[in-house]
């Protein structure tokens, strides 16, 4: 018979599960109409009930489950009891099936780290730029990202009635990543997604100095790692502070079970121990494929205006 399942695939098969309710909700809240929008640092940092909401739904139900795991989401939100409704008990059987990788078999919760972005591309949500949106729930273990799950609950939204309306794309170092169509950017081209809401003077300069075919402007660390796996994109260069630990957990372990490749804009790899600091200070660059040659074109004085 096949051995139970570890662990690990059985956080991952939850997470799915999870970040599906997740998704049922954040639309909820958009036909509801009231967004319920709050300023957190500013107009450009928001919170909806949708982000209150899903932060609340993920880290209960996943609290419950695996209740010695560390859970860190974006939201800070006043401790209170948790509807019922919002708690979700399922798992991903095709997750369950799958074989663990041997060097995670001995996991122990209390070594878990989840990192949750209940909503990550909030500013577009805002803005109707729904496709932008995803669920991120990143599991890290050792301090590396190992595991992922990114909901697109808007996936389709504008192919008509027939089509089947979000997606999950799920990974784990050494399984691959699954719930999409792994494609590459043609030969020789070279195009640069970064951020539609947070740029800056030093966000453009390093996109210019790296001469790009095309630039695509997007929101969503979540949604740029997708451009990356689905071929629309070479890379993500977003030179700046400002994208968090939970934006690029679960990114990070779905692009590199697929052999891509994310880091700072100095070529340092993040960590994700619980004590880690949540700020990725020295921005992000990210690729598919080729990454030495986008990291060997950052010019030095971006690097010099970004400390790790
Ligand atoms: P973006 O590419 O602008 O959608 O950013 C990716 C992620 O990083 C999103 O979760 C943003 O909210 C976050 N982020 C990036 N820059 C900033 C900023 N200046 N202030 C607040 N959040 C930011
Ligand atoms: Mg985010
Ligand atoms: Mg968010």
């Amino acid at each position: 018979s096949m051995a139970s399942p570890t662990l690990l695939m059985r956080v991952v098969a939850s997470a799915y599960s999870v970040a599906e309710k997740a998704a049922t909700i954040v639309r909820k809240v958009m036909a509801g109409g009231d967004l319920g929008i709050v300023e957190k640092s500013g107009a450009n940092d928001l919170q909806t009930k949708a982000d209150r909401l899903v932060q609340m739904s993920i880290c209960a139900s996943l609290a419950r489950k695996f209740p010695k795991a560390t859970i860190i989401g974006e939201e800070e939100l006043p401790p209170e009891e948790v509807n019922e409704e919002l708690i979700e008990d399922g798992y991903c059987e095709e997750i369950l099936k799958k074989t663990c990788p041997a060097q995670y078999t001995g996991i122990k919760e209390e070594e878990l780290v989840i990192w949750v972005d209940p909503l990550d591309g909030t500013k577009e949500y805002t803005e109707g730029l729904l496709d932008h949106v995803t669920v991120l729930i990143g599991i890290a273990y050792g301090g590396k990202a190992i595991a992922g799950v990114i909901n697109q609950p808007y996936y389709n939204y504008e192919a008509g009635a027939d089509a089947v309306l979000g997606r999950t794309i799920w990974g784990v170092l050494g399984v691959g990543a699954f719930g999409f169509q792994l494609t590459e950017v043609p030969a020789g081209k070279h195009i640069i997604v970064t951020t539609r809401s947070h740029g800056s003077t030093l966000v453009n300069d390093c996109i210019r100095a790296l001469n790009p075919d095309s630039i695509i402007r997007v929101g969503g660390a979540g949604n740029k790692i997708i451009q990356l796996i689905e071929g629309k994109a070479s890379a993500y260069v977003f030179a700046s502070p400002g994208c968090k630990k939970w934006d690029t957990c679960a990114p990070e372990a779905i692009l590199h079970a697929v052999g891509g490749k994310i880091t700072d804009i100095h070529g340092n790899s993040f960590q994700y121990n619980k004590e880690v600091k949540h700020m990725n200070s020295a921005g992000v660059l990210a690729t598919l494929r080729n990454y030495d040659y986008y990291a060997s074109r950052i010019p030095n004085t971006v690097k010099q205006s970004l400390v790790p």
